[in-house]
């Protein structure tokens, strides 16, 4: 379905998801960190699959993990903010930056 500009009425607009690309790597890095944290102090964050996995390929994995539930949050973060501060679509033909909901 086309997305009007409210400026112009042009047909152009394209979905810019800014904050969602940001906080989607920002979520990346800080699960990821958020692991390397909860190693340091002695936490676990899920549970090991099982005893033949090495302790490298476990961490790998836990960090993965980690880091793509961050960015699973960060993603929906960025959407709301992409939708509620930034404006999610811009306009190819004025430059207008608005919020529509079924981007
Ligand atoms: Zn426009």
């Amino acid at each position: 379905m086309p997305i009007n500009c409210p400026s112009c009425g042009s047909l152009t607009a394209t979905p810019k998801a800014l904050a969602k690309t940001v906080f989607s790597l920002a979520g990346a890095f800080a699960g990821a960190a958020l692991y390397a944290a909860s190693r340091r102090n002695g936490i676990s964050i899920g549970k090991p699959k099982g005893r033949s996995i090495t302790g490298i390929a476990d961490a790998v994995f836990r960090i993965a993990t980690s880091s793509a539930t961050g960015c699973i949050t960060g993603a929906r973060l960025g959407d709301e903010i992409d939708l509620q501060v930034l404006g999610n679509y811009k306009c190819g033909g004025c430059g207008t930056s608005f919020s529509c909901p079924q981007g």
